[in-house]
């Protein structure tokens, strides 16, 4: 919902703390790519367009994107979509659409949602120039392999993101067994952790620690929070190497 949440009289949601204002999830990714043709190409991936996108992409100076993937298809992971038109005609011009790496199942819900951009029958001249792909189990992007982990949003299945010695999981309410073979060796995750109080298709804070201690990554940085966990006080209760996110964090990651 963002934090502030709206209408919420709550001491979270009018927090003096920077750190207490949040918006919507998503994650960027950038790094230098050394390939003969384009040495010293910059990469940028972006994980979940929600509706913050567009100011989130300004804070991140983002001038073009590679490639999009999603985890799955709620509103605070998509309705920033329509945002990527300004870079997409950049993208067009640098060899073709952005490459949305998206599930079956969030597929058709972007084809609905956003009809008059993928609809074969759309007249509208100045829509995103973005291609809907179907998310395999191993991606590469200049030259880095984003790997999907399976994952349960309540009833939902999802898709998390591995991709070298990091991972992405948002939105978990259970992680398949099989799953955590594919975080073998995770040096920095990312992982939700909505409130103290269960959820039906969020996991709590307290198990997200039981998961990031089993993952055993060297540093867990929690996302997707609710109004209901204060940034400073929920931080002194945490791990050292287990801490709430904050919005405009930056994280050196191996890839
Ligand atoms: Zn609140
Ligand atoms: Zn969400």
């Amino acid at each position: 919902m963002g934090v502030p949440t709206l209408g919420c009289p709550c001491a979270v949601c009018h927090s003096a703390d920077p750190h207490d204002r949040r918006l919507r999830p998503s994650v960027l990714l950038r790094w230098k790519e050394n390939t003969k043709a384009d040495a010293g190409g910059e990469r940028v991936v972006v994980i979940d367009t929600g509706p913050d996108f567009r100011e989130q992409a300004l804070r991140a100076r983002i001038t073009h994107v590679d490639a999009v993937f999603y985890t799955h298809a709620h509103a605070d992971h998509i309705m920033g979509m329509d945002d990527l038109r300004p870079l997409s005609f950049i993208a067009e011009r640098r060899g073709g659409p952005i490459p949305l790496y998206t599930d079956a199942e969030a597929t058709k819900v972007l084809e609905q949602v956003f009809a008059y951009t993928f609809s074969p029958d759309s007249t509208y001249p100045t829509r995103a120039r973005v291609r809907l792909a179907p998310l395999p189990d191993r991606q590469p992007v200049g030259g880095v392999e984003f790997v999907r982990i399976p994952l349960w949003h309540g009833e939902q299945p999802i898709a998390g993101f591995r991709f070298g010695g990091a991972a992405y999981l948002t939105d978990v309410s259970a992680i398949p067994e099989a799953s955590f073979a594919l975080l073998d060796g995770v040096e920095v995750l990312v992982l939700s952790a909505l409130r103290r109080s269960p959820h039906p298709s969020h996991s709590t804070v307290e198990q997200s620690v039981a998961w990031a201690r089993r993952i055993g990554a060297r540093q867990t940085w929690f996302t997707h929070i609710a109004h209901d966990l204060g940034h400073a006080e929920t931080n002194r209760t945490l791990p050292e190497n287990m801490q709430l996110a904050y919005d405009g964090l930056s994280v050196p990651v191996t890839l």
